[in-house]
């Protein structure tokens, strides 16, 4: 123990806010939604902060909102994001809740109580150097409108501290596989299956000889993993399918590895005489290695935790965040700050409120101590 006191953070005013932002409900394809739940995040951050959010405008997605406190070189970057996986409604089906230890509510675990985290714990702390929170509108869904915005801040940042929710159990995220998607589009040759079968090139045994071939690219050992989720293709049961298609979905933890799947499938060749593959798409984030600067960042929050009362340990994970793309361009990032709970994406969501209270003060010993 370092002696210092451990702040309780409000547990009712931080339930209050994560229900304002729970209740803005904010598919990610939805602007207005997403803008007005960014009106929330703004409002928060100028409740608890004093600091009016910089509103980064976008024309086909959400905005995203820049909170910048202090001034000066090498910041903290905070990230997060207001986006959910939930289309507008959910919350008829599944409401704000408040159960003894649990909150449920859509987006609340992924990830609005890391931003209210983010906001409670900045309000109670005393920075040595500047910090910057980035509040996304596109997570769930790539993040194309707000990768360079997100890299741009982290280029000159000391630490990325990512509040997307801890792995249940409570473990803090040093390593996350890339993501690459692929649609692999097959063209073959219609014909009669009862007259003249030998005339069509049949584009669903081409693309289920393809399906094997891209299983055998993966490399569970090495962390590589090819998954065919989605494929169609064909007319009618007499028919000789022309065409077909395949929705692909690769993870790695190596960029190594990227690269080699991501050559192979760019180079895949048909089976059938006469079939023709179209391949498009690719590497959508990059890996979040284990880099020596995200091992330091995660000793400290450890150290931290300690003082605080918690264990924290630490995990992998084959889930992608925008601390992919800070961590590939170098920045020492730790991910998994937001609270422990369970079900993000599914009915099950929920978060733990002591965990959720613990990880601010850590979250608040965090900014001070870099
Ligand atoms: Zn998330």
């Amino acid at each position: 123990m370092d002696g210092t006191l451990v702040q309780r953070p409000d547990r009712t005013a931080m339930l209050a806010a994560l229900e304002r932002l729970v209740l803005a409900e904010s598919p990610s394809f939805d602007k207005a939604r997403c803008d007005a739940c960014a009106d929330q995040v703004a409002d928060l951050f100028r409740q608890r902060t004093g600091v009016s959010a910089l509103r980064h405008r976008r024309h086909d997605r959400g905005d995203h909102l820049e909170i910048r406190i202090g001034d000066g070189a090498e910041p903290i970057v905070l990230l997060c994001h207001h986006d959910t996986v939930w289309p507008e409604g959910t919350l008829a089906r599944l409401p704000f809740q408040v159960d003894g230890d649990r909150v449920r509510g859509p987006g609340s675990y992924d990830m609005k109580a890391g931003i209210v985290e983010a906001a409670f714990a900045l309000e109670g702390s005393s920075p040595k150097r500047p910090v910057v929170v980035l509040s996304t509108s596109d997570e769930e869904i790539g993040s194309a409108s707000s990768r360079a915005l997100i890299e741009e801040t982290a280029r000159q940042a000391v630490a990325v501290l990512v509040l997307e929710p801890a792995a249940s159990g409570g473990a803090i995220k040093t390593a996350r596989k890339g993501i690459a998607d692929f649609i692999l589009e097959v063209e073959g040759r219609a014909a009669h299956a009862g007259v003249e079968p030998e005339k069509g090139i049949s584009a669903i045994e081409e693309l289920a000889q393809q399906v094997l071939a891209l299983k055998a690219l993966g490399d569970p050992a090495a962390g590589t993993t090819i998954n065919v989720g989605v494929i169609d293709g064909g007319t009618r049961p007499n028919v000789v399918a022309a065409h077909a298609r395949a929705e692909i979905d690769v993870r790695f933890t190596r960029a190594s590895e990227a690269e080699r799947v991501v050559g192979a499938i760019n180079d895949l060749q048909p089976k059938l005489a006469g079939a023709r593959l179209r391949v498009s798409g690719g590497v959508d984030r990059p890996p979040m290695e284990r880099s020596a600067g995200t091992i330091r960042l995660a000793q400290l929050a450890q150290r931290l935790a300690g003082e605080v009362g918690f264990a924290l340990t630490e995990t992998s994970t084959g889930g992608g965040s925008d601390g992919n793309f800070t961590a590939a361009i170098g920045v020492a990032t730790l991910d998994g700050l937001g609270p422990d709970g369970g079900g993000a994406h599914a009915d099950s969501e929920h978060l733990l409120i002591a965990s959720w209270l613990d990880r601010t003060e850590l979250l608040r010993r965090l900014i001070e101590a870099l």
